[in-house]
């Protein structure tokens, strides 16, 4: 999804405008260009952070630079904060110079989140990386923003618990709740929406407020952590996360089975689904992923549509779901149902299914990839995949399908020549085929990955009127589109007349 140089977010600001393309293929020209001020903002930030401001080429590049297609768009200095006061003192400073401020986590977000695209100052929470409270009675944890995932597992699974929404990268908290991310537990445990119970958030303009509480639930007036939840930080910037975990199930069953089609397969995760089975995992591979992560995994399955499934309960429960799902999919014609409660086998299956994306880019080397990431009924679910699956067909790329089926969410990935406009052609017109296809349904243009740059038009398709709701409260909590500017929203369509 690359952007042209005219429809570039930023185009007709007040402030420094789009940068360049030759500063954005060289980030090291960035600082000759710089506006005055950017260049106070990074003299008021240095004497704030010292060493914590970096305007180093080398710096820049990496937090200008993401998983996206998208050309990389370095900033003018990246800040490293450490406190809640710190990151108020750079959004107050750079708020009242004009200069954009753009939260970033583990740089793992797949639309262009996090890409630097009218310069400013990149704020990296890697810092903020403090578990500041665990509480297993309330089975809930407070964290700083720059906690990973992985982290937060490591700390709080020794004492019986675990954090449910497990993206494939090891992403930052902060930048999951700011992605609404979710992963393969969704479906028993929901997305970052149902499992962040408060937020404390650094506004434009540097004021720091608190979202939520850490009850259950609540009837308190408007509900602005999940404003915040999903605002890819254009609304304000997370400075600490209060958490629901779960406890570890008695028993975990892993479950793996392939299909002669991929229509098979995913007749059977809706089956299951419908069923009321509480299935905790459901995720389908179609056979062109299959053969990639048997190739990067060495996993030695068949190389047909599969389905890898998970169920947690009592010793018992689980093996009463796994063998009734046995029956689901043998009667849409799986032959090979193996199942498993061992750790390793789990383990095994699981790190697969986590590492599915670059075992797919492994397909065609040096290839940069376009992820779509539709989200439809359920019930729709199998007539989607079908026209998506003949939709991409014929492409001279290969495109592999991989999703979170039991939530109606599946992504293909389009492995393109970053080189050959032909590719991306051909790629971008897919990419929006699909999206339009699930709008029309009833779906979304985006599970779990976000809007970022990629998504604005589809945004736009999919939320009519709503749309303007959104500018109205961007415009409410940042007047001078200093938080991640460009991103989320689409540009206003100006009529003719
Ligand atoms: C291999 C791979 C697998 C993936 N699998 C999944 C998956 O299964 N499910 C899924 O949902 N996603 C997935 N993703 C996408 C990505 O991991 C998620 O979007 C993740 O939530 C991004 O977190 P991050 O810390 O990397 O955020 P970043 O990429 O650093 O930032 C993402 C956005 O959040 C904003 N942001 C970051 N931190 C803050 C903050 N503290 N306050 C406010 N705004 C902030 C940024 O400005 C940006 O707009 C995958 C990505 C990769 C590369």
């Amino acid at each position: 999804m690359l952007v042209a140089r005219d429809r570039m977010p930023g185009a007709g600001r007040g402030g420094r405008g789009p940068p360049e393309p030759d500063e954005i293929v060289d980030g090291s020209t960035r600082l000759d260009t710089v506006n005055g001020n950017v260049e106070e903002a990074i003299g008021a930030l240095g004497a704030l952070l010292g060493d914590r401001l970096s305007t180093s080429a080398p710096v820049r590049d990496l937090h200008g630079h993401d998983e996206s297609a998208f050309p990389d768009a370095p900033p003018d200095a990246v800040a490293f904060p450490r406190t809640t006061e710190e990151v108020a003192a750079i959004v107050r400073t750079c708020t009242e110079l004009g200069v954009p401020v753009v939260a970033f986590g583990t740089g793992s977000s797949l639309e262009g989140h996090i890409l630097a695209v009218e310069g400013g100052v990149v704020l990296d929470t890697s810092l903020m990386d403090q578990i500041l409270r665990v509480s297993i009675e309330d089975l809930d944890v407070t964290v700083q923003p720059g906690v990973t995932r992985t982290v937060l597992e490591k700390r709080v699974g020794g004492e019986g618990a675990f954090f449910s929404v497990d993206p494939g990268a090891d992403a930052s908290l902060g930048g999951m709740a700011a992605t609404g991310a979710s992963g393969t537990n969704t479906v028993r445990y929901g997305t970052m929406r149902e499992n962040v119970l408060a937020l404390e958030v650094v506004l434009a303009g540097g004021r720091v407020i608190r979202t939520g509480t850490r009850a259950r639930k609540s009837s308190a007036g408007y509900d602005l952590t999940h404003l915040f939840i999903g605002s890819e930080g254009t609304l304000g910037i997370i400075t600490e996360l209060t958490l629901r975990l779960r406890p570890i199930p008695e028993a975990i069953s892993a479950a793996v089975c392939s299909f002669p089609t991929t229509q098979d397969a995913v007749g059977t995760a809706i089956a299951i689904v419908q069923s009321g089975v509480p299935i905790a995992r459901c995720e389908l591979l179609d056979a062109t992923m299959m053969r990639a992560v048997n190739a990067h995994s060495e996993l030695g399955r068949a190389e047909a549509p599969t389905l890898f499934l998970e169920f947690h309960g009592t010793p018992a429960g689980v093996e009463e779901d796994a063998r009734y799902v046995e029956e689901l999919a043998r009667e849409h014609g799986a032959g090979d149902f193996a199942w498993s409660v061992k750790t390793e086998d789990r383990s095994r299956l699981w790190r697969a299914r986590h590492n599915a994306y670059f075992a797919g880019i492994g397909l065609r080397p040096g290839c940069r990839v376009l992820t779509t990431d539709v989200c439809v009924p359920v019930s729709e679910l199998a007539a989607t995949i079908d026209a998506t699956i003949a939709d991409v067909a014929d492409l001279p790329f290969p495109a592999p399908l991989l999703g979170h089926v039991g939530d109606g969410n599946f992504h293909v990935m389009l492995l393109i020549d970053p080189d050959d406009p032909e590719d991306r052609r051909l790629a971008e017109a897919a990419y929006e085929r699909i999206v339009d296809r699930a709008i029309a349904v009833g779906g979304t243009c985006t599970g779990e990955h976000g809007v970022g740059l990629g998504k604005r038009r589809a945004l736009g398709a999919q939320s009519g009127e709503a749309i303007e709701v959104m500018r109205a409260l961007k415009l409410a909590l940042d007047p001078s589109d200093c938080l991640n500017p460009g991103k989320v929203l689409p540009e206003p369509q100006h009529s003719s007349t």
